[in-house]
């Protein structure tokens, strides 16, 4: 495989498409030798293939707000491969979305599926739409006309969508219902929704719970116990809702969140009703978290991010290249021991180069963050059964799930001094997965 020629061709077909372009490169590089030793992978051109999406649906979708205004978004469904199952992959609605994040979320989506275990291939969409601050009755309409565009295009055996950033169990219902109503069928083409209509238990949980599932293997593979380590998590979201919960109860203690508009340290521990209250500043339509610093007396650093303070783990919770060089940088000299990378893409290539350099225990999302997906695959599993499992049911499959990623990335990522390249080893055994099945096929 020549990269370089690859990179080449894709910077001068989609030049711009930064996201799309970094999340290339970094699996291309992590495969490479892995790749090399295969020449059937060559033959069938296995990498260009992999690299573009099998398809991109975009279009408008015009809404009415609640003064009577006439409104235009852009909605976007990148279907990107499908060879080990239905194309599978969540909606991201926030203001900062363009193809160039949708390509590089559905990229790392399919190797990410793959690793589950579990037959889910890969996809992103969403659209720059954001509901934050608008009523309920908005994102309704904004959800039914997103879904009158999309319905023709997934189904419960072709492309089952979710949530992400912006879309939670709210749009989730709100687009099923338009679903079900235009293709007069109850279905589990969508994952996420709510228990009256084939949610899953533990599906709000399991991308937190699924990272502290992992972080606390990779600090057991390197001798180390969770309990009693402190952690700083950026978001304050679901997922980092979810993280701060499993990680409490595993005994570590949470002293950060963070919004767009700064970080909170509370030093005594983000735990019990803190943890509750982070789900009503969710709610709250403001997206800060300074309000949590006032309530509870805390100190709150206006502009910052919070890997600037002192801690054994660090686990970006929020979006993508959250956490850079000199962040990485601060964490390393401040002696941070793991970095799990809850947010899909957290770190910037350069703030991971730094971690391996150092040694650090390094967690891409592709594996950290599989447990929300890896959920919602179960969500498919309990729809087409049309059953219902109880949470410890979920929980006990999401921990054995989370268990065998782990085993895969250290079986792939293991070096000769013994540091867990974890990165790689996501990244190869995801690929192979995905490489033999593409070749079984044939050239399609
Ligand atoms: N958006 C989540 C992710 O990045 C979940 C996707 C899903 O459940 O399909 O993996």
């Amino acid at each position: 495989m020549n990269i370089d020629k690859l990179m080449q061709s894709l910077e001068a077909k989609h030049s711009g498409e930064y996201e799309y372009l970094q999340a290339v490169r970094e699996v291309l590089t992590t495969i490479e030798e892995e790749y090399n030793k295969h020449p059937e992978f060559e033959a069938a051109k296995i990498a260009e293939r992999l690299v573009e999406p099998d398809r991109i649906f975009t279009f408008k979708v015009p809404w009415v707000d609640d003064r009577g205004e006439v409104q235009v978004n852009l909605g976007y469904r990148v279907q990107f491969n499908n060879a080990i199952g239905p194309y599978k992959g969540g909606l991201r609605f926030h203001s900062s979305v363009n193809l160039s994040i949708l390509k590089f979320l559905g990229f790392e989506q399919i190797f990410k599926n793959a690793l589950t275990t579990l037959p889910m291939g890969g996809a992103k969409g969403g659209s720059d739409f954001n509901p934050r601050g608008k009523s309920s009755a908005e994102v309704m309409r904004f959800c039914q006309a997103y879904m009158v565009e999309l319905w023709r295009h997934i189904g419960p055996e072709t492309d089952v969508p979710a949530g992400d950033i912006g879309v939670g169990a709210r749009e989730v219902g709100y687009l099923y219902g338009m679903y079900r109503k235009l293709a007069r069928e109850n279905t589990g083409v969508l994952t996420g929704k709510n228990l009256e209509f084939g949610g899953s238990l533990i599906r709000p949980e399991a991308t937190g719970f699924g990272g502290l599932y992992f972080v606390k293997q990779m600090l057991e593979t390197a001798g180390m116990d969770i309990a009693g380590k402190t952690i700083a998590i950026s978001g304050f979201g679901n997922v980092a809702w979810g993280a701060a919960l499993k990680a409490t109860e595993m005994g570590a203690k949470v002293v950060t969140i963070s919004g767009p508009d700064g970080y909170v340290y509370d030093e005594s521990g983000i735990s019990g009703e803190k943890i509750d209250y982070m789900l009503e500043l969710r709610a709250s339509c403001n997206d800060v978290v300074q309000p949590y610093a006032e309530r509870y007396n805390v100190p709150f650093y206006a502009g910052k991010r919070p890997w600037e303070v002192k801690v054994d783990i660090a686990l970006p919770c929020a979006t993508q290249n959250e956490l850079n060089e000199v962040d990485a940088k601060l964490l390393i000299e401040n002696g941070v021991i793991c970095v799990g990378e809850i947010s899909n893409m957290g770190c910037t290539p350069e703030a991971i180069e730094s971690f391996l350099q150092h040694k650090v225990m390094y967690g891409p999302g592709k594996a950290v963050n599989a447990g929300g997906v890896a959920t919602s695959g179960l969500e498919m599993t309990q729809n087409a059964m049309h059953i219902s499992w109880t949470a410890e049911e979920v929980d006990d499959k999401l921990r054995q799930i989370m268990g065998a990623i782990h085993e895969q990335c250290v079986k792939y990522g293991r070096e000769a001094d013994g540091y867990i390249n974890y990165m790689k080893g996501a990244n190869i055994a995801g690929f192979l997965k995905v490489a033999k099945a593409m070749l079984a096929q044939g050239v399609l």
